[in-house]
């Protein structure tokens, strides 16, 4: 790992925790953020996952930044946010994924808040832009991942053995995650 990689992106976060991954290194894609793209995951960092870390302690980054090589490589969504350094997926080291997703939900300004089939939380920011503060979840149907919005109440029933959202309503499409299930860094279950 380089020098650079191993400077610290903001309070907490290293930037290699933001590159690292296990597709690439085997592909070897090298996965190299612009300085814009930098710029991105900087303010990702400060605006959303430095606050949950105080809060919540430490959050492994399961998957950041994503070359358009790698992207591609994984299935990712083509305008996914990962590309411009705009998302991370996230998973806790303490407490649940539950206890994430609400509290990211009530206290940062994210752009889009994804809850992903139980396993990680997908978060994005734009800086120096609208938050569109979408919450949405994804699902599978006829093996395509799908987004769905969900509302406060849908959010604070998702620790629930049952939870209040129906999967037949309305359905956004294109600007949502990706299936990512073919990327061994993914796989793993909170
Ligand atoms: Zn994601």
């Amino acid at each position: 790992m380089n020098d650079f990689l191993s400077e610290k992106l903001s309070k907490s976060f290293y930037r290699w925790e933001f590159t690292v991954s296990e597709t690439a290194a085997r592909r070897s894609i090298a996965n190299t953020p612009s300085l814009k793209e930098w710029d991105n995951l900087k303010a990702l960092c400060d605006t959303c996952l430095e606050p949950a870390r105080t809060a919540l302690g430490a959050l492994r980054i399961n998957s950041g930044y994503r070359c358009s090589a790698l992207n591609t490589a994984i299935g990712g969504a083509p305008n996914s946010q990962h590309i411009y350094g705009q998302a991370a997926d996230v998973i806790p080291m303490h407490g649940t994924l539950v206890d994430l997703f609400e509290w990211l939900h009530s206290n940062v300004p994210f752009d889009q808040l994804i809850w992903e089939f139980g396993s990680w939380v997908h978060i994005s920011h734009v800086k120096e832009s609208e938050q569109r503060h979408q919450t949405l979840i994804a699902y599978k149907k006829n093996g395509r991942t799908l987004y769905m919005p969900i509302t406060d109440e849908q959010v604070s029933s998702l620790g629930e053995a049952r939870p209040v959202w129906h999967l037949e309503s309305t359905v956004i499409g294109g600007n949502g995650e990706d299936n990512r299930t073919s990327d061994p860094n993914n796989t793993r279950k909170s």
